[in-house]
């Protein structure tokens, strides 16, 4: 979502002639996006700005702008403790950065600005009017931002506010617009994408009723969403990978651990045998369906039987790419005043944890090989003359005999060699355009 957001951002600032420079030498405006969802994000931005303080030591100050959530979490701290930053900019207010820049721009002793208000409405109402100039193939939409969940360790109910959908007319027409750059797939992304709700004329418009709508866009081949919550995996969704032609056979479904006794200390409000109830539907709606996940490892009170049966529920779902961490403490979310299980003992459930998602990954990638898989052509790779695109699975595929005009084309592919987190291919005569 960050990745996003950057990009939204770098569109708005668009307004006042800024354009986006990789040259650091001719920065006049830096604008940091950052996250905080783990700690040391904070530390991270003072080290940069440091860089950036010996950088321009004897030029013209640029203007400093740090958005996103550490931005929110800290706001008037940022300030004080860093007088190089001009302003302080949350997730939601990201509207406001024009304003900042005409002011910065006019005046000659500077003002701070802290703005950390929760103005989703006026911010999405500000990007629609701005046409997102995306050309990626494979390119990101958000549809839902925010969280009512308020799971005990995490900060993003504080961070990102609550939960709010757009409404479908605006997504549909930033798809159109981005299908006319070029995209081919998109990604619809939200903090729990699934608890997408938008009502109009009193008729409730539902996640599966957005993919239903966008499957029928010409030249638009894949769909998918990310980030899911157990929760909101409805029926209706189930249904829609059955159904949808476009909707790929692969969902990020956090659990963060396979412990009821963990799952409710967490408040997630769904237990194990729910989670595992919603991936049996998913398999019989799409046989072909695939899963990744989160795991928090070392949440305070989980016991070595808590983590086996993280572990177990691994293997029994065979997740074949997941994200894993170490739980993190997080001032001000209820988890952080429970009592800490030791560093040691985190870092080896880590490890051993990591290991199994690694052998599974690995058996994954290695029973593709010989087999045909379909690929969507992303982009020629730098410095190669090989291509890199992604499978149904979203695992990622490099081949060497596809060439310019096949990129944001799918192709089928036979699978010749494989790594942990990739499989190789070589393009098969009779290419297949899918969904076309
Ligand atoms: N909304 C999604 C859900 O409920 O599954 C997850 C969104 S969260 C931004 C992304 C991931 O960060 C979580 O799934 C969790 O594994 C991880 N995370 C959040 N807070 C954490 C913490 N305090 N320590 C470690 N990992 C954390
Ligand atoms: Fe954080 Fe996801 Fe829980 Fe919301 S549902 S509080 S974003 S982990």
């Amino acid at each position: 979502m960050n990745e996003y957001d950057s990009n939204r951002i770098a569109d708005i600032a668009k307004e006042n002639n800024f354009e986006r420079t990789e040259d650091y030498s001719k920065i006049d405006c830096y604008i940091l996006n950052t996250c905080h969802i783990r700690e040391k994000a904070s530390e991270k931005v003072y080290h940069d700005i440091g860089r950036l303080k010996k950088n321009y030591k004897n030029k013209k100050k640029p203007f400093v702008l740090i958005t996103g959530c550490v931005a929110q979490a800290e706001n008037d701290e940022m300030l004080r403790r860093e007088p190089y930053i001009d302003a302080v900019v949350g997730p939601q207010s990201y509207h406001d950065i024009p304003k900042i820049l005409s002011n910065l721009e006019s005046k000659s002793k500077r003002k701070k600005f802290n703005l950390t208000e929760f103005d989703v409405i006026k911010k999405f109402d500000t990007l629609n009017k701005i046409v997102n100039p995306n050309s990626n193939i494979s390119s990101f939409i958000t549809i839902q931002e925010g969280c009512d969940k308020f799971c005990n360790f995490c900060v993003v109910p504080y961070t990102r506010g609550a939960e709010y959908s757009r409404s479908m007319k605006e997504i549909i027409e930033e798809a159109k617009n981005i299908i006319s750059n070029g995209a081919r797939e998109i990604i619809l992304l939200g903090q729990n994408v699934n608890a997408y709700n938008f009502s109009n004329d009193n008729k409730k418009i539902r996640l599966s009723d957005l993919i239903s709508e966008l499957e029928k866009l010409k030249n638009l081949k894949r769909i998918r969403y990310t980030t899911s919550h157990p929760r909101d995996m409805t029926q209706d969704l189930i249904n829609c990978h059955k159904k949808s032609k476009k909707l790929m056979p692969f969902l990020h479904l956090p659990i963060q651990s396979g412990s009821n006794k963990i799952l409710e200390n967490m408040n997630r409000k769904h237990s194990r045998e729910e989670y595992l109830s919603i991936i049996d539907s998913l398999i019989k709606a799409k046989p072909n369906m695939k899963f990744s996940s989160d795991f928090i490892v070392g949440y305070p009170g989980e016991s070595d039987k808590d983590f086996n049966e993280t572990i177990t529920l691994i293997k029994k779902v065979k997740f074949i790419n997941s994200f894993s961490f170490i739980y993190n403490s997080r001032p001000g979310t209820p988890a952080s005043n429970q009592k800490q299980i030791d560093e040691k003992t985190q870092k080896r459930r880590l490890i051993l944890l990591q290991n199994i998602l690694r052998d599974i990954q690995i058996q994954e990638n290695s029973s593709k090989v010989g087999k045909f898989v379909n690929v969507l052509i992303e982009n020629k790779m730098k410095n190669h003359s090989r291509y890199f695109g992604r499978s149904d699975n979203f695992t990622p595929v490099i081949l060497s005999d596809v060439y310019e005009k096949d990129i944001g084309k799918v192709v089928t592919t036979k699978i010749q060699k494989y790594n942990r987190n990739t499989l190789f291919g070589i393009k098969e005569k009779k290419e297949r355009e899918e969904a076309a």
